[in-house]
Formats: structure tokens, C-alpha cells, sequence
């Protein structure tokens, strides 16, 4: 498989370059040249594949020409020992009351790797094929990261100890959750380096973006930008749709080929143009439903062609997208134009000079076909939670903030297509889970006093979380994670835990 930049400049790239540099000369993104699409009874053959033959075929579509059957089995391989769970991403059905009323909400959960969080998948795949690629050439490559929280963790993870790499990784200081902080800073791996800094998530951008574009400087420090700008990421996301769709379509009983709607909460869309891939390649999903917290540029370019860069970056509770200007943009807009170059290099020269484009016309409109989207405050944030919590008890299920932002996005869209008049009728979705709810105590605390009004956290509903939570310890001690990661867990577990509770108790005593 050839590589260009979605610009149309520079040269094509194989995987190996294309993976090596992140961005394009040209300041584009890469993107496959052509898609490889399935063929006829393809889709059922690939259904009965185990996850790691999934990976490793899907994978092979693109990069045959550079790496071997062997060697993409061997990194698959190497790829998925840390995971807790057999099946790699388990799923589990919602109904009842906090899900739509017809219809099901398939969760899949993403966040059983190591780090605890769905960019386990592609950070895993993309350090062990940079590693491979830097130990057959006797070089070493160093990795830029800058992380809204998630990123960050994976990153390390999967790079610690790896012989040909040097990891560094930035964050935004006070802006990701203890836990996610003491993932990093707790690493004493001989090839990490942490940093923090003053600003917002998307602070970093430019002057990663400045570097990974200066040839010599990138040259001379073998450097790899492993964000999602990063294809290897996208294209390593494009298999967890894959995944989840089939075992979705085996839970509810339906013939391989129906089609269903995945949500999922949307940052720097990564994880959304990876779903765009799937879908071009033959995936038959439907709609892909994305929320946004209030740092919502994609609900507006979504909703009316508003794709502007405001001023400030809002703070919220869900903290991995608070996002300004989401890059993967770019490649969506790439694919959706049918692989316009001259069409996506205008939009984003006139991006970067203005801040603002206007989307218009058929671009418009396939976006709306293949995208719906909602903005979800931190209040409907937290309602969904508790309405997903109530429901719980029966479930026995509690999200993330993240996720519950795409849970949110999906009971409002679903509502609205089935209104009368509304799009459809049926509306079985697929919710990706993006991370463990244990990563952000701060939030999951809120979640129990957003219930104010109905008395905050039931005992019962503790308990739950309690033993939901030594589910993530289990995770992590289990996922070959070492003892700080445990600690953390335990630490989370005495201190977040205490102060849950004692916010429950004083609520009891005061309503009594
Ligand atoms: C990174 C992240 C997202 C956003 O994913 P993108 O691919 O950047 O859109 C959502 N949820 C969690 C928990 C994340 O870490």
C-alpha cells in the first residue's frame, strides 16, 4: 500500500515512512491510496476470525507490501499480552430504563489494555511496527507525544522498554486526572521522559507539528509524531469497528451485513475518521454519532458547516476532548470528498490563515449522511451517567465521563430519529467505551452528587462501583501492569473512595 498526503503534495510514502513521520511534507495527513474494499462474502468470512487474526489481516491490507505475513502476526502478537480480557473488547448489552426504548445499546469496551483506555489499540500497534522498523535499520527513533490524558499512558506503555525508542510525552499541566498523571510520572523506564506545561490540550499542536515538518531537525533525532495525526492509528481503530460489529450483530441475532450505528465521544476524531475508514472499506455501519462536550467545533461543522476555532478552550469533565481544532477533520474531509486534494489543501490553508471555514454543499451533506452529532454539557454529561447509573443496578454498568457523553449523544439522536417523521425506526448502536471509568474518579465523584435531588449515591450504588472499580484493579494487576500501577489503583481506592462516601453520608444526614 502506497501512502499521499490528503494536501496532494510530497511524495508517496510506504507504510514504513508514512508511520515514521506523522505528517506529510507537504503539512498534510496521510492516508492510503487507494482503500482496498471488501468483496463479496468477505464480511462473513472475516466474522468468524479470532481477534488477532482479525487485526493481523486487516493490518496486512495495509502494509503487505512492506512487511511480511510473519511479521505482522508477530507484532499482533506482542501487541495484545497486556490486555485483561480474553476477548480484547468485551461487549455488553444495555436495555431497560436508561437505554432508548426499542432498540439496543451495545457498549464495547475498549479500555481493557494496558493504560486503560481505547488508544491502547493503536499505541500499541504503532510503537512495536516503529520499534521493528528502527531495530532492522540499526537506527533509534524518538517519540514526540503530547497527551489530553490518554494518549500519554498508552504511549508509555506501549514503548517502555522497547530498545530502539525514546518516548517523550507532554501534557497540560492540571488538566488530566491524577491517575492519568501518576501513570506517567510513576514510569521509570529508561526511555520515558514526562513533562508538563501551561496551557490547553491543543496547546502543543503547533510546536509538534513545527517540528515533525523541519526535515533535518525530524532527521537528525529520528523523530515520530505518534498522535493521531499518526495513520497507523487510524488505521489500527478502523479494527475495533470491525470487531465490535460483529460480536454486536451476534449478540442481537442479526444476519452479518445488517447495519448498525456506532456513538462515541469525539475529540481530535481519531477514533471517528477511523470509523469513516471502516466504513469505506465495506463496514456496513449507518450513522456514526458523535458527541462533543462543549469545545464542540464538530457538532457545529456537523450541524451547519461551522468549522470555527473559538477563542478559548472550555474547560469540562470530560478533559480528553476538550478539543479546538480537531486534525483528523482533515482526513474526514478526505474521504468524504472522495479523495479531493486540491479541495481539502484549500479548506485547510484557509483553516490555519483565518481559524474558520464554511462547509457547503455535497461536502455538507455527506457529512450529515455519514455523521450526526450533539453537544452534551457537563449537566447532560452527568444526567446520562445517572440515568445509565439507575439503570444500572439491573445493568450492573457505569461509564466513564467520556463515554457518557457519547451514551448521551446517542439517547438524544435516537430520540430524534424516531420521532414521527424521524430517520429510523430500528436503532441498534454500538457505544465505544473510550476509557475505564476508574481513570477519573474526580468525575465518577460527581456523577454520585449529580443525584442530588434523588439523594446522591445509594449505598448499593457504592458497593457497585466498589466492586466495579477492584474490576480495574483486577485489570491492571492482571494486564501485566507493574505495582505502581496497582498502587494507584489502591491509592485511588482509599482516597477517592473515602471522599465518595463521606459526600453520600453528609448528604444522608442532611436530608434526614
Ligand atoms: C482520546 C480520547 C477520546 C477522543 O478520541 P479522538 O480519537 O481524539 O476523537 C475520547 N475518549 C477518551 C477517554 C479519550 O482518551
Amino acid at each position: 500500500m502506497r501512502y499521499v498526503s490528503t494536501r496532494g503534495g510530497g511524495e508517496e510514502e510506504g507504510i514504513e515512512e508514512a508511520l515514521r513521520r506523522g505528517y506529510a511534507r507537504d503539512g498534510g495527513l496521510y492516508v492510503p491510496k487507494t482503500i482496498r474494499e471488501l468483496e463479496e462474502g468477505e464480511l462473513e468470512r472475516l466474522s468468524r476470525l479470532q481477534f488477532r487474526e482479525l487485526c493481523t489481516e486487516i493490518l496486512l491490507w495495509f502494509a503487505s507490501e512492506e512487511l511480511s505475513e510473519e511479521e505482522v502476526r508477530g507484532v499482533v502478537q506482542s501487541c495484545f499480552e497486556g490486555f485483561s480480557s480474553e476477548e480484547i473488547i468485551p461487549l455488553t448489552m444495555l436495555s431497560g430504563r436508561g437505554a432508548p426504548e426499542d432498540g439496543s445499546v451495545l457498549v464495547a469496551e475498549l479500555f481493557h489494555g494496558p493504560s486503560m483506555s481505547f488508544k491502547d489499540f493503536g499505541q500499541q500497534v504503532l510503537c512495536k511496527l516503529l520499534n521493528m522498523f528502527a531495530q532492522k535499520k540499526k537506527n533509534k527513533i524518538s517519540i514526540l507525544v503530547s497527551t489530553t490524558g490518554d494518549t500519554g499512558p498508552a504511549a508509555i506503555m506501549a514503548a517502555r522498554g522497547l530498545e530502539a525508542l525514546k518516548v517523550v510525552v507532554t501534557y497540560p499541566h492540571g488538566q488530566i486526572s491524577k491517575f492519568q498523571e501518576l501513570q506517567m510520572t510513576t514510569e521509570d523506564a529508561n526511555n520515558v521522559f514526562v513533562y508538563s506545561f501551561q496551557g490547553g490540550g491543543d496547546d502543543m499542536d503547533a510546536p509538534i507539528k513545527t517540528l515533525s515538518t523541519d526535515v533535518s531537525f525530524q532527521e537528525r533525532h529520528g523523530l515520530a509524531a505518534v498522535n493521531s495525526i499518526n495513520i497507523g492509528r487510524v488505521i489500527m481503530q478502523s479494527v475495533h469497528y470491525f470487531w465490535s460489529y460483529f460480536r454486536a450483530v451476534e449478540k442481537l441475532k442479526l444476519p452479518v451485513g445488517s447495519s448498525v450505528d456506532f456513538a462515541l465521544p469525539c475529540g481530535a476524531l481519531g477514533n471517528a475518521a477511523a470509523g469513516l475508514l471502516a466504513k469505506k472499506m465495506g463496514l456496513p455501519i449507518r450513522r456514526i454519532v458523535c458527541g462533543t462536550n462543549m469545545n464542540d467545533i464538530f457538532h457545529r461543522a456537523i450541524s451547519s458547516g461551522d468549522f470555527s476555532r473559538h477563542d478559548k478552550m472550555i474547560r469540562t469533565l470530560s478533559e480528553a476532548i476538550n478539543i479546538q481544532v480537531p486534525y483528523n477533520f482533515e482526513r474526514i474531509i478526505y474521504f468524504l470528498s472522495g479523495g479531493d486534494h486540491k479541495l481539502v489543501k484549500d479548506l485547510m490553508g484557509r483553516m490555519s490563515e483565518t481559524g474558520r471555514i464554511q462547509v457547503e454543499g455535497e461536502l455538507l451533506q455527506s457529512l450529515q449522511e455519514n455523521f450526526a452529532s450533539q453537544r452534551v454539557t457537563d449537566e447532560e454529561m452527568l444526567e446520562a451517567s445517572q440515568a445509565q447509573r439507575s439503570c444500572m443496578l439491573e445493568e450492573d454498568y457505569l461509564m466513564d465521563p467520556h463515554t457518557a457523553v457519547g451514551y448521551a449523544a446517542i439517547r438524544r439522536s435516537v430520540l430524534l430519529w424516531r420521532a414521527p417523521g424521524g430517520a429510523c425506526k430500528d436503532g441498534n448502536v454500538v457505544l465505544l467505551a473510550t476509557a475505564h471509568p476508574c481513570k477519573f474518579e474526580d468525575a465518577i465523584t460527581e456523577v454520585g452528587r449529580g443525584g442530588r435531588e434523588r439523594g446522591g449515591w445509594r449505598r448499593s450504588d457504592l458497593m457497585w462501583v466498589r466492586g466495579r472499580r477492584r474490576g480495574g484493579r483486577e485489570a491492571v494487576a492482571q494486564g501485566g501492569g507493574r505495582g505502581s500501577e496497582g498502587d494507584l489503583c489502591r491509592r485511588w481506592e482509599r482516597n477517592g473512595w473515602r471522599r465518595t462516601k463521606r459526600e453520600c453520608d453528609r448528604r444522608a444526614s442532611r436530608s434526614s
